[in-house]
């Protein structure tokens, strides 16, 4: 299933944020703000649907 991603705001990399969503359910889900360990900076981020973004080809784990 497509991983729900990021940006990292330290190192603009993009990261799983550990949600995975098709489009359909990315569209009409309810995510309130949500928090992720980054592991690309190792700060905390926090996000929000309107932030991330569907990694399409992420759906090998
Ligand atoms: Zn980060």
């Amino acid at each position: 299933m497509p991983r729900v991603m990021i940006e990292c705001p330290e190192t603009h990399r993009m990261i799983y944020t550990g949600v995975n969503l098709n489009w359909n359910s990315f569209e009409g889900a309810k995510i309130g703000e949500q928090t992720v360990p980054c592991p690309a900076c190792g700060a905390v981020h926090r996000w929000t649907r309107a932030d991330a973004t569907i990694d399409e080809v992420g759906t090998a784990d």
